[in-house]
């Protein structure tokens, strides 16, 4: 029998009950399940991509089916993987989802849902202040990093009025590939972007970010916005954010600080102290989905001059005459979407539910399981590492050369125990062990390093 789509109340326990049973059941396994899986069986990516029956199918065998779909890729939601940037997908965060699309309020408009906005306005300014940016600063929740930059992008644009074709953006060439995209994707030609080169720590070089400034000025072009990086998705390594400041404030450009990463180390000491600077800042890039622990879908952009971003976003249609003005932002001006979740309650009801320092514990412990690891890499022969850490990110590479570095991540990642990923610095591979999941402690570390020593040894 299908279920209704309005189910019962005693329908809706049942189905409740089963879907956080196995929910539940697959935290569980964290502890013990596999970082990645192999190709999937044959026959279940078709099974998977079947179309919908007119009638239903039983809830059991959906479950198994999805149960399925999870033996397949790399585990995002293991303490095992450190491969691109892990996130755990806090389970009180996740509940907070459940919450927000079962009383799916919207909370495009301040006038909508009154409540739902002063939540997550209470988010955004709890994040402003953490970040230490001046009274009147704002920001707004949006789907990720990605999606954070293109706002800011836009904004910053926006400034420069409607022809903005000699305007110029300065970010390293470590940046994530998301700023290049996000200017792409407002209208910025690929020659208006330069990738300053980085030093020998991966940070942004910032005698060359002048003279690229200089150049573009004596060519009669505007240099419009600096984008270092609080945290490169490689290494970790954080740009000199105080003489980007510095730098873009004597030419007037708006300074954009990717933080995706690295941002919510804020809340640290150690953190905060490697952030210096990050106050300054015009926007922030934030991605609670990284360094919060949330579940996919969560990042945001935080912003000195909120009318910057109203500016450049607001938009109404004569259906919308019903908007009121407060004291609360309308969502909908400040960025690209109308409708859209309400982000602020997963974020809203995991901080409050924990408390902060919790948070800041976890990426405590980061920082420290990155040390012991960094010692236990120094001690392999043949290891070479890009060090010092600034984050909880370290690349190391074998000696031997690239072949033999992807024949450490290829065994590595075989064992499936653990999952590993890789870049490319200057032609030379280099493997990756990034830390930052709630569910990875001493334990799951240390196996990493005997892994990766058997590797190592051949
Ligand atoms: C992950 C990441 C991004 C992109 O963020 P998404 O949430 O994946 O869109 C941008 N910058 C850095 C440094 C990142 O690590």
């Amino acid at each position: 029998m299908a279920w209704p789509i309005e189910p019962t109340n005693e329908q809706r326990v049942t189905l409740g009950a089963e879907l956080i049973e196995f929910l539940n059941a697959f935290i569980e396994d964290r502890g013990t399940a596999p970082a990645s899986s192999g190709e999937p069986t044959p026959g279940l990516i078709e099974e998977l991509m079947a179309p919908p029956p007119d009638g239903g199918i039983d809830l059991g065998v959906l479950l198994q089916m999805f149960s399925q779909s999870l033996d397949t890729g790399f585990d995002t939601a293991s303490g095992r993987m450190f491969s691109y940037i892990p996130t755990g997908g806090l389970y009180s965060a996740a509940l907070g989802n459940l919450l927000a699309s079962g009383t799916n309020r919207w909370s495009g408009g301040a006038h909508a849902a009154p409540g739902a906005v002063a939540i997550e306005q209470g988010v955004v300014s709890w994040m402003v202040n953490l970040f230490g940016m001046p009274a009147g600063s704002s920001g707004i929740l949006v789907s990720g990093g990605s999606v954070a930059t293109l706002t800011a992008v836009v904004a910053a644009r926006h400034r420069l009025g409607e022809k903005f074709s000699d305007g110029t953006i300065y970010t390293s060439d470590r940046a994530h590939h998301s700023l290049i995209k996000a200017a792409r994707i407002a209208g910025i030609s690929e020659q208006r972007i330069r990738l300053i080169p980085s030093d020998s720590r991966q940070r942004m070089d910032v005698t060359r970010l002048r003279e690229a400034i200089s150049e573009d000025l004596a060519s009669g072009l505007r240099p419009m916005m600096v984008m270092p990086t609080a945290g490169t998705t490689d290494t970790g390594a954080i740009d000199p954010l105080k003489e980007c400041a510095e730098v873009a404030s004597e030419v007037g450009a708006w300074l954009h600080v990717d933080a995706a990463y690295g941002g919510f180390f804020q809340l640290t000491e150690r953190g905060r102290s490697s952030l210096a600077g990050i106050e300054q800042a015009d926007s922030i890039t934030v991605d609670a989905h990284k360094s919060l622990m949330m579940p996919f879908g969560l990042g945001g952009l935080l912003v000195r001059d909120p009318q910057a971003l109203i500016e450049a976003h607001s938009g109404r249609g004569v259906y919308m005459r019903d908007v009121s003005e407060g004291s609360l932002p309308h969502y909908l001006e400040m960025g690209p979407e109308l409708t859209r979740p309400f982000r602020g309650l997963p974020i809203w009801l995991a901080l409050n539910l924990h408390g902060v320092s919790q948070f800041r514990e976890v990426l405590d412990r980061m920082l420290d399981l990155t040390l012991v690891a960094l010692e236990r890499l120094e001690s392999m022969d043949n290891i070479e590492l890009i060090g010092p850490p600034e984050l909880s990110i370290l690349a190391f590479r074998s000696s031997q050369g690239n072949e033999a570095t992807q024949r450490i991540l290829d065994s590595v990642n075989a064992t499936k125990e653990i999952h590993l990923s890789s870049t490319e610095i200057d032609n030379k591979i280099w493997i990756r062990l990034a830390l930052l999941s709630h569910r990875t402690h001493e334990a799951q570390v240390d196996r990493a390093m005997q892994l990766i020593e058997k590797a190592n040894r051949g």
